[in-house]
């Protein structure tokens, strides 16, 4: 087993126990496959994480290290004129706070008993007072960088979820969040050890209305015994069905060193093609 993968984890981190929360991560992981986060979060075993993008989380430090230059200053980034966004970037104490992983802006969600979490990456002010939620994103293609694909509802949500949260803190947010999206250039002449970047300001218009509904069908999901479907469009489990498959003839019960194993233990082939099939 990697160092970075540990399957299952202390009960006190799953929903029931004292460290659980809902964070905007596990809100979008119950949209895409209530299965496998029903798995996560009730039963404890979370899906083998991806390999960390340290290039986007670069591209991510400098956008805010560039930004908290002119928060301090109370001055408008060069970008927020290029793109006519009337607004300077938001003091508050909490800013740090907000932008940490496993910390950020949180509420707690009355009907549900949930603590709803998010990490954002920026906050802008306008003029009258009211927040911009801001998310900077990080890529690299030739065509002109939108919000236009299928798999960018999840960026569309995570803002619409922020947003929601600084509602739910108290504060007044506008329903146009932007995104500060950075696309490095391979049309240069030469690397030469830099990577350059065009960065495009995209406003989004978010609708928060479905999340309350959303946060109570998380909570019908976490408390009921049965294991759900899983979603569309995940290979893993496709994997894992095919794993039992083409192990199933291996499988001996009376092979030496081999116990024979009840069907509703853990690691029963049989049992696993049927939860994942
Ligand atoms: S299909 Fe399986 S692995 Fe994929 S998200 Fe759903 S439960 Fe998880």
């Amino acid at each position: 087993m990697s160092q970075y993968y540990k399957p299952h984890r202390k009960v006190d981190w799953n929903y029931g126990g004292p460290r659980w929360r809902l964070s905007r991560s596990k809100i979008d992981l119950f949209i895409q496959c209530p299965r496998c986060f029903y798995i996560d979060n009730k039963l404890g075993t979370a899906r083998p994480p991806g390999f960390p993008f340290n290039l986007n989380s670069a591209v991510d430090k400098l956008l805010k290290k560039e930004f908290d230059i002119h928060r301090n200053d109370e001055t408008p980034h060069p970008l927020m004129d290029a793109y006519g966004v009337d607004a300077v970037p938001f003091q508050h104490e909490k800013m740090d706070v907000w932008r940490e992983n496993f910390k950020g802006v949180d509420c707690f969600h009355k009907p549900t008993g949930f603590t709803v979490s998010g990490a954002i990456d920026d906050v802008w002010v306008n003029p009258a007072g009211s927040l911009h939620i801001v998310d900077y994103k990080a890529t690299s293609k030739d065509e002109e960088v939108t919000l236009d694909a299928e798999w960018q509802d999840g960026y569309k949500r995570q803002m619409e979820i922020y947003q929601w949260l600084f509602r739910q803190n108290g504060f007044i947010v506008s329903d146009t969040g932007y995104f500060v999206y950075a696309n490095g250039k391979t049309d240069v002449a030469v690397f030469d050890g830099k990577l350059e970047f065009d960065i495009k300001v995209i406003p989004y218009v978010g609708n928060a209305n479905w999340i309350d509904d959303t946060l109570l069908a998380i909570y019908a999901c976490l408390n009921q015994n049965e294991i759900p479907k899983n979603g569309e469009a995940c290979d893993y489990c496709t994997y894992r069905k095919a794993v039992g498959e083409v192990l199933q003839p291996f499988i001996k019960k009376d092979a030496p060193g081999t116990k024979e194993v009840s069907p509703k233990s853990k690691g029963d082939v049989s049992h696993e093609q049927s939860l994942f099939s």
